[in-house]
C-alpha cells in the first residue's frame, strides 16, 4: 500500500467530471488503488476522498462516517436517487484545500446508490454532516468543489487564505 499525492486547488484534475468504472476494470490493481486512496484518506485525517483528488479520474470516492476514522466505505459509479430539498448549512473542509473551512448549504438527507468495492450494487441514506459528506464527494466527480458554491467575494478571500497556508506550510 501507498500514500498517494492529494492534489490541491487549482490543480485542473478538480474540474473534470470523473469516468464511470467498467466491471472489467474491478481487477486486482484496482483494488490496491482503492486501498491506497483509504490510506491516503487516513494519513491525513480526511472523513471523505474523490479519485480526482488523487489525480485519477474514476467516479470512486471514499468516505468514513465514523469518529475513530477506522470503517472506510466505498462508493463506485455512485448515484443521488433521493435527496431533501431541505437543506443545512455548516463548515466543512477539503483535502484539496488545506487550511479552509467554508459554511456550505446542502440537503439534509441524500439517498445514494453505488456499487462496493467488489461490484455489488448497494444504497446508503444519511442525513446532517454524513449526507453533507456524500454530496460534497459526489460533487467532486463531477468537477465541482466547495469553492464553486461560494459568491465572487466570498471565493476570492478563500483564495487568498489557501494560498497564504499553502505558502506557510510547504
Ligand atoms: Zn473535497
Amino acid at each position: 500500500m501507498a500514500i498517494l499525492t492529494i492534489v490541491k486547488y487549482p490543480h485542473p484534475a478538480l474540474k473534470k467530471v470523473c469516468e464511470p468504472v467498467a466491471s472489467a476494470e474491478f481487477t486486482t490493481d484496482f483494488q490496491t488503488f482503492l486501498d491506497n486512496m483509504i490510506d491516503t484518506m487516513y494519513a491525513d485525517n480526511g472523513m471523505g476522498l474523490a479519485a480526482n483528488q488523487v489525480a485519477t479520474l474514476k467516479r470512486v470516492f471514499i468516505m468514513d462516517e465514523t469518529p475513530e476514522l477506522n470503517t472506510p466505505l466505498v462508493f463506485i459509479n455512485p448515484e443521488i436517487i433521493k435527496q431533501s430539498e431541505e437543506t443545512t448549512e455548516d463548515q466543512e473542509g477539503c483535502l484539496s484545500f488545506p487550511g479552509v473551512m467554508l459554511k456550505i448549504k446542502r440537503p439534509k438527507y441524500i439517498s445514494m446508490k453505488a456499487l462496493d468495492r467488489h461490484g455489488k450494487e448497494f444504497i446508503f441514506e444519511r442525513e446532517d454532516y454524513v449526507a453533507r459528506c456524500m454530496h460534497h464527494e459526489f460533487e467532486h466527480l463531477n468537477g465541482i468543489h466547495f469553492f464553486d458554491h461560494l459568491s465572487a467575494l466570498k471565493r476570492d478571500l478563500a483564495e487568498k487564505k489557501l494560498k497564504k497556508y499553502l505558502h506557510n506550510t510547504l
